[in-house]
């Protein structure tokens, strides 16, 4: 699933293809995109891409004219702009956007899951429902401080790994960056985050700032101007390096399964030695 720095590089190499061009037309091709209908999607013909912005994992179109279209990649969505008409009839398309100047922006969504999804407000009405209603604050800004992590981690009792993949506290943090983030603060990710001491907390509150401010640079690096189509795993140090060693104490890194997803760790550096068990195995077995 695509998260704050992968969306963040998106967003910065779309700009110049995309920013002050005005949408001629907009063919919709798969029936699961689309989760509004007031206003209809064909109201955006005409109307000029005045300014794209990142929230969270969501990519914000400011349109001339009082529209905003919000996207949401899911894990497979991936943007791509292309010469007008290419592929237009491929499988995957989920939507395409023709551009003045003759480029087509399009989403493509690989895959049987069809997650990728696309809404349509008049301006101002965005922030009050979903998806952007009730989202927290964007941890690489100034709001984010140690201060007011403290607070959201006081008022919801859960694990760590849940608590940073929540949105409503912090957003943009998924499945791979609450691993790396982890691993950094050396947390085990089942940790209650109401029992965490203040040097604790303090050690959580720089590693998200430090490894997502890295990566969104290492993305920038990675991708230089182009759209990311692949999230790159060689750039995350732990998540999805399960048996490699760990890169600060060469302990191989195990997996757990937790709410149906993959958590990486160290059990030397997070854990206290311990190895976890693999709850989705054991169930299995019983
Ligand atoms: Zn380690």
């Amino acid at each position: 699933m695509p998260e704050l720095p992968f969306v963040e590089a998106l967003v910065e190499s779309l700009r110049p293809l995309a920013e002050g061009r005005t949408i001629e037309d907009v063919i919709v091709r798969s029936v699961y995109v689309l989760k509004t209908f007031d206003p209809p999607v064909t109201d955006i013909k005409g109307r000029r891409i005045a300014a794209i912005r990142r929230r969270g994992k969501l990519l914000v179109f400011d349109l001339t004219g009082g529209l905003v279209m919000v996207m949401h990649l899911r894990r497979n969505g991936r943007l791509q702009v292309v010469p007008r008409g290419k592929g237009r009839t491929a499988r995957d398309l989920a939507i395409t956007f023709a551009l003045d100047g003759g480029m087509d922006l399009r989403m493509i969504e690989v895959g049987p899951k069809k997650a990728a999804s696309l809404w349509l407000f008049p301006a101002g009405q965005e922030t009050k429902t979903e998806p952007l209603a009730g989202l927290g604050l964007e941890p690489l800004s100034p709001e984010f401080t140690r201060e007011a992590l403290a607070d959201m981690l006081g008022g919801e009792r859960t694990h760590l790994k849940r608590f940073l993949g929540l949105q409503r506290h912090v957003v943009g943090i998924g499945n791979a960056f609450s691993d790396e983030i982890l691993w950094e603060a050396r947390l085990s990710p089942q940790a209650m985050t109401t029992s965490l001491d203040g040097d604790e907390v303090a050690r959580l509150h720089g590693a998200i700032r430090r490894v997502l401010d890295e990566a969104v640079a290492s993305h920038r690096r990675e991708f230089a101007g182009a759209l990311p189509m692949r999230e790159p795993v060689h750039l995350l140090r732990v998540h999805r390096h399960g048996k490699e060693p760990c890169p600060r104490c060469g302990t191989p890194i195990a997996v757990i399964y937790y709410e149906d997803r993959e958590t990486y760790y160290c059990p030397t550096c997070q854990a206290g030695g311990r190895v976890y068990a693999d709850r989705r195995r054991s169930r299995l077995l019983r």
